[in-house]
């Protein structure tokens, strides 16, 4: 074939995909007017009968080449991009979205702010283990000027004949402590039906990752008026956990912060594997605070720091690590607790870094 034939031939391509774009188009134009008609009217946007109406007509006309079945795929999508353009803009917009809200939601827990451009470090014990033991720790955060007092009392383990947490006692303990240091409690709640006892003794309701998905609780959590942090699940895909948290929004709660915990991979060097690029994403996509959890995503100890510095420098709000008196004999994650001394050091090396200035 002469360059030119080939010419001629592009030529009149062009001219049909410029038809081909006007009758889209047209066709969508179309559609709206039938859209408002049938709102007006009450309506369903969808109608399957008349969709496949229109695929019967259309596989009525093929004269070919291509197959009826390619032709119906290339109508179908079309008929979806029709739908969606029926539908109100502002609705496909989730509430947890930047595009709904750009400015910052900003979490006030007693005075501390989350999300307002400050870091913020969450610390405690994993599991509470006794008053003493909690008390120890929220003193030596006290110390630091760190307000934000973690501390797990209902434990989803792996293992159901590993310690289960206190239960109840342990959201008791951590009230009483906190009350008496000033400072704030922030402990997972895993059943729908603890939700309204945790509100006496909780000021933030953790949903744990293994709970990420757990809608009843997800939906329990967006009734109240308290705060929650929501993990993000160990298998769960960002636009999972951004999804997650709209449960919690569409029902009324604002007070959402975001955590990365890290998430299952092949890699066995950690425990999970910190998806770092989750915090500037989650930031974009949402105006919700995101926090990141270095404790369970490296399950090392050693890595703390790194990924704490790791977690500032890219845009996280908050900081959770696990502290422990003496992390030898803890009943959870003993391998990755800080002890005090080691505590102190890490928040050194945080402030020495520049990243951390409280
Ligand atoms: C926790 O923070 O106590 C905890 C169990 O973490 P995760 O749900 O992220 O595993
Ligand atoms: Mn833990």
């Amino acid at each position: 074939m002469s360059n030119e034939q080939l010419d001629a031939l592009r030529e009149q391509l062009d001219e049909v995909n410029v038809k081909l774009l006007e009758q889209i188009n047209e066709r969508g134009r179309l559609v709206r007017e039938i859209g408002d008609v049938k709102s007006k009217s009450g309506q369903k946007r969808f109608d399957p009968v008349r969709e496949r109406h229109m695929l019967d007509h259309i596989a009525e006309h093929n004269e070919g080449p291509f197959y009826t079945s390619t032709v119906q795929h290339i109508f179908k999508q079309i008929f979806q991009a029709g739908l969606e353009l029926q539908e109100d803009d502002n609705r496909k917009e989730l509430l947890v979205s930047r595009k709904k809200k750009p400015e910052d939601t900003i979490v006030d827990l007693k005075g501390e702010k989350i999300g307002d451009g400050s870091q913020r470090i969450v610390a405690g014990p994993c599991s509470v283990e006794s008053y003493e033991q909690v008390y120890e720790v929220a003193k030596s955060m006290k110390n630091q000027g760190i307000r934000l007092l973690r501390g797990g009392a209902f434990k989803p383990r792996t293992s159901p004949y590993d310690f289960q947490g206190l239960g109840k006692e342990g959201l008791e303990i951590l009230r009483r402590v906190a009350d008496e240091l000033d400072m704030v409690v922030i402990s997972e709640i895993v059943s729908p039906q603890d939700v309204e006892m945790a509100l006496d003794y909780l000021d933030v309701i953790q949903v744990g990752a293994r709970n990420s998905q757990n809608f009843e609780l997800l939906k329990e959590v967006g009734g109240v008026d308290k705060p929650v942090l929501m993990k993000r699940g160990m298998s769960s895909t960002i636009d999972e956990l951004i999804k997650g948290a709209e449960y919690i929004l569409a029902k009324g709660n604002e007070n959402i912060i975001l955590c990365e915990r890290g998430i299952r991979t092949y890699e066995k060097a950690t425990r999970n594997t910190l998806d770092i690029s989750a915090v500037p994403i989650l930031k974009k996509e949402t105006h919700l605070p995101v926090m990141v959890d270095v404790t369970h995503s490296t399950g090392r100890r050693d890595l703390l720091e790194p990924t704490a510095r790791a977690a500032f420098a890219i845009g996280a709000d908050a900081v959770m690590a696990e502290v422990h008196p003496d992390p030898a004999v803890a009943l959870s994650d003993s391998a990755q607790q800080m002890d005090i001394a080691q505590f102190e050091s890490f928040l050194d090396s945080l402030r020495a870094s520049g990243l951390y200035k409280y």
